[in-house]
C-alpha cells in the first residue's frame, strides 16, 4: 500500500489538497491504514490548535508554522522536533490466543524517526486509571539500544509537562500518566531533532 507523506496530508488536513488528491486520501483513509490515519489525526489535531491560539494569517505552509509555533513555546530550550513515524502497532496484528483471552492487557506501537526505533508498551494495572507506558529506545545505526544520554518527555499538545524520565544504560525507560486526549511523547537526545510521538487514544 503506497502512504501519503507529511505535506499532501497537511494539506489535505487544511483543505487545499486538489479534488483529485482529496480523493485519493479520503480512500486512503477509509480502507483503514493505521500510518496514515495516525497522521493525519495529529495533523488535524495540531492544525485545530494552531487555528486556536493563531495570531497568525492563514499559513502557506502549516508544517513550517507548526514547528516555528512548537520551538518559540519552548523558546528557554530551542528545540528542533521530528513527527515520528509509526511503523508497528499491535491491535493491527491478529490476536494470539493468550491475548484473546483477556488477562494480558498490552498495547505495543513502534515508531522511528531521526535514525531513532522507539519501542512502546501500554498497559493498565486495573483497578487504576493509571497508564504505564514501558519503552525502548534503539539506535537503528548502531544496531543497539540507545546509549547517550536521552530524556523521554510526556507533555499535553499545549506544551505542558506532565511527566518526564530518563532512559537507563539499555535505553529503556518507565512512565505512568493518568490518561489524557492528545498527549505527546518526546524523546530528547543531542545530536539529532527531538522525536516527538502522538499519543493516539493512550487508553
Ligand atoms: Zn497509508
Amino acid at each position: 500500500m503506497e502512504h501519503f507523506s507529511e505535506q499532501p496530508l497537511v494539506d489535505f488536513v487544511r483543505g487545499v489538497s486538489g479534488p483529485e488528491l482529496g480523493k485519493d486520501i479520503r480512500a486512503h483513509l477509509a480502507k483503514g491504514c493505521l500510518k496514515c490515519k495516525t497522521a493525519h489525526d495529529a495533523w488535524s489535531r495540531v492544525r485545530r490548535l494552531a487555528a486556536e491560539d493563531s495570531v497568525y494569517a492563514p499559513p502557506e505552509n502549516l508544517v513550517r508554522l507548526v514547528k516555528l509555533e512548537f520551538s518559540s513555546k519552548a523558546a528557554r530550550r530551542p528545540m528542533k522536533w521530528t513527527l515520528a513515524n509509526l511503523v508497528f502497532n499491535s491491535l493491527a496484528q491478529p490476536l494470539q490466543a493468550g491475548v484473546r483471552s483477556g488477562a494480558l492487557n498490552v498495547w505495543q506501537v513502534i515508531y522511528e524517526a531521526e535514525g531513532l526505533t522507539v519501542d512502546l508498551r501500554f498497559g493498565r494495572r486495573s483497578p487504576s486509571r493509571e497508564v504505564h507506558v514501558v519503552g525502548q529506545v534503539f539506535d537503528k545505526q548502531a544496531v543497539r539500544a540507545l546509549k547517550n544520554n536521552a530524556t523521554i518527555e510526556l507533555s499535553t499538545e499545549k506544551d505542558q509537562l506532565i511527566a518526564t524520565t530518563a532512559i537507563t544504560a539499555l535505553g529503556e525507560f518507565h512512565i505512568e500518566f493518568e490518561p489524557k486526549e492528545h498527549l505527546w511523547l518526546s524523546v530528547k537526545t543531542s545530536g539529532r531533532n527531538t522525536v516527538r510521538i502522538p499519543l493516539t487514544n493512550p487508553a
